[in-house]
């Protein structure tokens, strides 16, 4: 059974992840969705937040589960006994760091391939960052995100200006 592991921050689920997830749920048996934890970004979400979200948006996949984790993402795909890890690759600009990451997780766990999905061109430009960043000014994000996450992101960011000072 070929079983994946998804990581990522999902700081909040943009239609680019959710586009990544259902690709890879029709190649794999089983994805498995691994929020991280304690990452150095403060996030908008908190962990169980971002899971929730991620539930949320991918309750009519039954092939896909989502986890929080921490720690050595190697580790996380072991203990999840998979043996692939799935990446989005967006642009050339993703491309150091993402082939960085799976050599370095290839050397310290032989037995772990990484695969890439390229973005659908749709959303080759989107990112969470930049959802939040139009979010903090109460912009349009529909585009960007399912109209359940929009409403929780913009109340999110509402929030986060007020207690802000001045
Ligand atoms: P990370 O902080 O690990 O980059 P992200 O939540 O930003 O976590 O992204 C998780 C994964 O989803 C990464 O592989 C990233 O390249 C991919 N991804 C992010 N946005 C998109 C998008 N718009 N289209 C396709 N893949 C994406």
């Amino acid at each position: 059974m070929a079983v994946a592991v998804y990581p990522g921050s999902f700081d909040p689920v943009t239609l680019g992840h959710q586009d990544i997830i259902e690709r890879s749920s029709k190649i794999m048996d089983r994805v498995i969705v691994g929020v991280l934890k304690n990452n150095s970004k403060s996030p908008l979400f908190s962990v169980q937040e971002r899971v929730n979200m991620l539930k949320s948006v991918t309750g009519h996949l039954p092939n896909i589960e989502i986890l929080a984790f921490d720690g050595l993402l190697v580790d996380f795909v072991r203990n999840c006994q998979a043996d692939v890890i799935v990446r989005g690759l967006r642009a050339i600009t993703d491309f150091e760091y993402e082939l960085q990451m799976s050599q370095t997780n290839r050397v310290i766990s032989p037995g772990i391939d990484t695969i890439f999905l390229t973005t659908n061109l749709k959303y080759s430009y989107l990112s969470s960052s930049i959802v939040k960043e139009i979010a903090m000014y109460q912009g349009d994000i529909s585009a960007f995100v399912a109209p359940e996450i929009a409403v929780k992101v913009l109340r999110r960011a509402a929030d986060v200006k007020n207690k802000r000072p001045s």
